[in-house]
């Protein structure tokens, strides 16, 4: 690959994340607040996987992208109410789930089966040749939309959701 078309791209690539000034930013993530942006990241993963969701067909990407969505959830949480700082979020992905049992969001042993079930997943996803499945994808955005909405009410900062359309 090297000195090759892909080479090229490379080189426009690193310079796209070294050089940001005067580029285009998403919308909703210009907060200052490092849980806020953790926050309107889960918003804007649930609106993708809601918009992927309602064409047949991208399951997986429903699927990874509901996981990410409770992990930053849950990392919202953390940082939210002191109890993770931002450079602790280069976390393992189950170790989010391990905290969040750990300061009481919920017992262990949900925490254990959130990760039973990230475990499974990557398994079937990396190990396996399982095809993912409309009503894995449907449960896992049920569940994703469950635990964001749960974590905004019990943090009381439902008005700074930006999901265009709430789960419930
Ligand atoms: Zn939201």
């Amino acid at each position: 690959m090297d000195d090759s078309y892909v080479d090229d791209a490379l080189i426009d690539a690193e310079a796209a994340f070294q050089e940001t000034r005067g580029q285009t930013g998403e919308s909703d993530l210009n907060v200052s607040e490092a849980a806020l942006v953790q926050l309107r990241k889960a918003c804007r993963l649930l609106e993708a996987a809601r918009t992927l969701r309602e064409q047949n067909g991208y399951y997986t990407v429903v699927i990874e992208a509901s996981f990410v969505a409770v992990e930053r959830s849950i990392q919202f949480y953390l940082l939210q109410r002191g109890h993770a700082s931002s450079e602790d979020l280069r976390y393992e992905h189950t170790a989010v789930y391990q905290q969040a049992g750990e300061v009481n969001l919920f017992s262990e042993t949900f925490a254990d089966r959130l990760m039973q079930l990230w475990k499974q997943n990557r398994a079937e996803v990396y190990y396996r040749e399982t095809v993912a499945s409309a009503e894995q994808a449907d449960a896992m955005l049920s569940l994703a939309e469950a635990v964001h909405q749960y974590i905004l009410d019990f943090t009381s900062l439902t008005h700074e959701c930006v999901c265009c359309q709430k789960s419930r």
